[in-house]
């Protein structure tokens, strides 16, 4: 049998996958998408999403070319901000403690309006992000950077961009695991496939490895992350093991990034192993900045209000894996019970409720209850009442005097009836990845030598993030850098066609 033939081969089935095939397609190359997982849990890590990104914008004006549905009525009762290239380059830099790499970055920052606009115009349907606003004055007033989400979304995103990349003449293939790259020394020249129960070749012009991090990978995650990462659930899909990473390394890409760094958040403590579609993002307990975190002493171990919740939560996961028995509670009482996001509403849940403080005590599985009351009592008198309380902006309403401080939001616990969440450390993807060349997704070899033939793109970019992660920045950097792989690999592997026909 002949052995089949694409300009482009695209590995994996995620938003970076699609954003590539579809930038490949749309350059004229022809395209096949190669999905490991069965359709039924395809999509990766981008299907688990609630469909949200971060993008710069300097006005609603920008934001029409997005949210191409919105009218002037809904507009009057939505404050979206604004936010400029510097704001995004700021929230970078800042929580990742300079180390995001520039030139990536600044593809990052600079490129996130006109590919937010690109999906748009390639049909993508995008909604005003008002499930996480808070009303004030009337209007919903929502994060600058995330105001947009997809229709449906993490599982409505890669629907349509499938959807979108078939009715264009790609192909997309799922269970098919890609096991290696076929590299003659010079030019990765086509993949190893196994589809079931068969191994076959596919040549191409140019391969797109769009596979993921391997937060999937328990070993790895013990062998780079370090002990106790083999004990967390992890948030997303199960098939990203890290495979791209390997078979890259294996023919002499460089690693780049924090190879020792993850998003993670605090998950519920009795969430599955791996993601579960039906459950979404459920499982994570995001109002940690309302209330207060306290580990199995009964201690705070951390400023739950240090910052916006989506600078901080993806962090603080690694705190939580840090504390005795690997758990906290998360606390909150009647002022704020109101307020909670709706992943503290779902059926599979791990809370206790008490109409008293001692009550409380007494429920929260693993705490010494001395110590937890002790520590509310220290805390409640720790506050600064002269500032109002404003969930939606940083309201500067701190505690003083203690070790460790809570700098804004912070209110006493002292209304019934109380509520506490038990968090274990979920992780998200891993930070680790390939080096490549920021204009234009190739990867880069050890000796600092582009790759030919060989790109990379979302969870598979190192460099970009350090530390922590402000979030809805992943899909954003999957489709920047999946769109800029796809058109790079489809420029070379057309390119290269052409100068073969010339020599024919
Ligand atoms: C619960 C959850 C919520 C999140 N919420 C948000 C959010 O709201 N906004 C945001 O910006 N980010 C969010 N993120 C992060 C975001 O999902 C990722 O950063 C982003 O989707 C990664 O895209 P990707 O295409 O690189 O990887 P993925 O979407 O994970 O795709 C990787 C693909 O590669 C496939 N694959 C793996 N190995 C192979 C192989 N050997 N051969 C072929 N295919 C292979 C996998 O099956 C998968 O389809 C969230 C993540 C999780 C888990």
């Amino acid at each position: 049998m002949a052995k089949e033939f694409y300009d482009v081969v695209v590995v994996g089935g995620g938003n970076a996958a699609l954003c590539a095939a579809l930038a490949a397609n749309e350059a004229g190359a022809s395209v096949v998408v190669l999905e490991r997982a069965p359709e039924a849990e395809s999509g990766g890590n981008s299907r688990y999403t609630s469909g949200s990104l971060r993008f710069s914008y300097n006005s609603v004006d920008n934001l029409r070319a997005v949210l191409r549905d919105l009218s002037d009525a809904e507009i009057e009762t939505m404050d979206f901000g604004t936010y400029p290239v510097e704001d995004f380059f700021d929230d970078m830099f800042r929580v990742t403690n300079y180390r995001t790499d520039p030139l990536l970055c600044e593809q990052l920052v600079t490129r996130s309006y006109d590919t937010a606009v690109w999906l748009a115009s390639k049909g993508i349907r995008f909604i005003p992000r008002l499930a996480h606003a808070f009303q004030s004055e009337g209007r919903f007033k929502m994060s600058p950077g995330v105001v947009a989400e997809a229709i449906g979304g993490g599982e409505g995103l890669v629907a349509r961009e499938t959807e979108i990349a078939i009715k264009n003449g790609v192909t997309v293939r799922y269970s098919a695991r890609v096991l290696s790259l076929n590299f003659d020394g010079h030019a990765v020249r086509g993949v190893r496939v196994k589809t079931g129960a068969t191994i076959s070749d596919i040549d191409a012009g140019a391969v797109v490895l769009a596979c993921g991090g391997f937060e999937a990978n328990l070993e790895w995650r013990t062998r780079y992350l370090g002990p106790q990462w083999d004990l967390v659930k992890v948030r997303g899909t199960r098939f990203n093991t890290g495979d791209g990473l390997r078979m890259a390394l294996e023919i002499g890409a460089a690693p780049f990034g924090n190879w020792g760094g993850c998003h993670a958040v605090g998950w519920d403590s009795n969430a599955p192993e791996f993601g579960d579609l039906i459950v979404g993002t459920g499982y994570q307990k995001h109002s940690y900045p309302l209330g207060i975190m306290v580990n199995a002493e009964g201690r705070r171990f951390v400023d739950e209000g240090a910052d916006l919740r989506h600078l901080t939560y993806a962090k603080y996961g690694h705190v939580i894996l840090k504390q005795p028995g690997q758990f906290a509670w998360q606390i909150f009482d009647s002022k704020t019970i109101s307020l909670l996001r709706e992943d503290y509403r779902i059926k599979q849940v791990t809370k206790v409720k008490a109409d008293t403080l001692d009550e409380l005590a007494r429920k929260l599985e693993g705490v010494n209850p001395n110590g937890f009351l002790d520590e509310v009592r220290r805390f409640n008198n720790a506050i600064q009442t002269d500032l109002p309380f404003s969930p939606a902006v940083r309201d500067g309403r701190a505690t003083t005097g203690l070790d460790i401080p809570k700098s804004n939001w912070a209110l006493k616990l002292d209304q019934p009836p109380f509520e506490a969440y038990q968090v274990g450390c979920g992780i998200t993807f891993t930070f680790g990845g390939l080096r490549v060349e920021a204009t234009t997704a190739q990867v880069i070899d050890l000796d600092l030598g582009a790759m030919p033939g060989l790109y990379a793109a979302g969870e598979m970019v190192g460099g970009i993030f350090c530390f922590n992660y402000p979030g809805g920045t992943g899909l954003t950097s999957g489709s920047v850098f999946g769109r800029i792989a796809g058109g790079a690999a489809a420029r070379e592997a057309l390119g290269g066609r052409a100068q073969q026909r010339a020599f024919a």
